[in-house]
């Protein structure tokens, strides 16, 4: 059985490794290594802990910043009565994630409706349930809502930088300077207020500017907003919240410190809030996954795991920098990661582990507690990863 003393750290690039990042790797495997016993299937192991430390860290960071938890990024039940519990409001995008708001009880005047295309049956739905606010970043969708919920608030998605990001959300939403016109042009025809300004800075944003950007981008539409006789009331910088893999990443402390500049201007009368959704949960969650079988193949040595790209590793396959940790220890060598699926885009790279690997190891893969469990199926008849809580 893995021994949380037994591991060995393996990382794409040890030398960047810091330490405070390569002790929270650790506790991350040690408080997961329990859980090899009577294993089945990939395991999710999130801490309770954890959960509350991130949040609690992120507000003391940003004081001025309401954080409303982005629901996809872990939709557990359990988790968003912890957020709640904390102070946390949250962001949702879809019908189903709406209906997580009733379960909970959460306050829907608070319940942020930030997908900027939303279905007409999803806007009536969040109307009945006593949504209130909207994102928009087209006209057509101001008319759509116009149409179904008259009394809704308003936001306009605005389009910045998502250079620096490791997962770039620009290009499919945000609004430019004339689709701009085109919504402020449309919300005085069908009386709706613009009652705030969005932004997303692409997931996984390690450039800090793209926040300073986006609330200066913002003061400027606030101005423009006021002298077509709208009243802007709310500031929501977006997700995007960094988790540190390596060491290289900002932390939420530096990030908070250029954002708290920014917004020493902003009037009080904006309510600013913020919807993370990855920095909240993805380092409360490490993944516990074991080795189906090693391959030795022309081009490389292969190791084929219980989980992979349709088991909640989808990100694997871009340019995360995740840690891998075997319980064995031992030299390290490159192999080609692979899921156990018989799909050839089942495969995630090369990277690290004991060069003497096998099969029935376990293997922990830690910050992925956000995107992980949500985005897995059971494809192939392999079982999806499943989420258990520990203190
Ligand atoms: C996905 C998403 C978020 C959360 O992004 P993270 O990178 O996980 O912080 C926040 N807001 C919107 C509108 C999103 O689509």
């Amino acid at each position: 059985m893995a021994q949380a003393t037994a591991v060995k750290i393996a990382n794409n690039n040890q030398t960047r490794v810091r330490l405070g990042v390569e002790n929270d790797i650790r506790e991350q495997v040690a408080l997961s290594a329990a859980q090899t016993v009577d294993y089945h299937q990939p395991v999710l192991v999130m801490s309770r802990q954890r959960l509350r430390a991130n949040v609690r860290r992120f507000m003391a960071a940003m004081p001025r910043v309401r954080p409303h938890f982005a629901v996809k990024a872990n939709p557990d039940k359990e988790i968003l009565r912890i957020f709640q519990d904390e102070g946390t409001c949250f962001e949702i995008a879809s019908i189903a994630e709406l209906d997580a708001m009733v379960t909970l009880g959460a306050d829907m005047e608070t319940v942020f409706y930030s997908n900027p295309i939303k279905s007409p049956q999803s806007i009536k739905h969040a109307a009945d349930h006593g949504v209130i606010w909207y994102c928009v970043d087209t006209h057509e969708e101001v008319e759509k809502i116009a149409m179904i919920n008259p009394q809704a608030k308003l936001y306009l998605r605005i389009a910045v930088s998502n250079e620096g990001s490791s997962w770039p959300l620009a290009g499919k939403f945000g609004a430019g300077p004339a689709a701009v016109e085109a919504i402020i042009a449309a919300a005085k025809q069908f009386n709706m207020p613009i009652c705030g300004v969005t932004f997303h800075v692409g997931s996984q944003c390690c450039n800090i500017d793209n926040w300073v950007a986006g609330i200066r981008a913002a003061k400027q539409l606030f101005a423009k907003l006021i002298s077509h006789g709208f009243m802007p009331q709310l500031l929501n910088l977006g997700g995007g919240y960094p988790l540190q893999f390596n060491g290289d990443e900002p932390c939420i402390e530096q990030i908070g410190e250029a954002i708290n500049r920014e917004l020493e201007d902003i009037p009080e009368s904006i309510q600013v809030m913020a919807e993370p959704g990855r920095y909240l949960v993805g380092s409360a969650g490490c993944l516990v996954s074991q080795i189906v079988g090693v391959a030795s193949r022309d081009d490389a040595r292969w190791v084929y795991l219980d989980t992979g790209v349709y088991g909640g590793l989808m990100e694997l396959t871009m340019d995360f920098p995740l840690s891998l940790v075997s319980e064995r220890t031992g030299d390290l060598a490159l192999w080609t990661l692979a899921g156990p699926t018989c799909d050839s885009i089942d495969v995630m790279g090369r990277h690290q582990l004991p060069a003497n690997s096998a099969a029935g190891d376990f293997v922990y893969m830690p910050n992925l507690g956000a995107y992980c469990t949500t985005c897995a199926c059971d494809f192939n008849g392999f079982p999806a990863p499943i989420l258990r809580m520990v203190d």
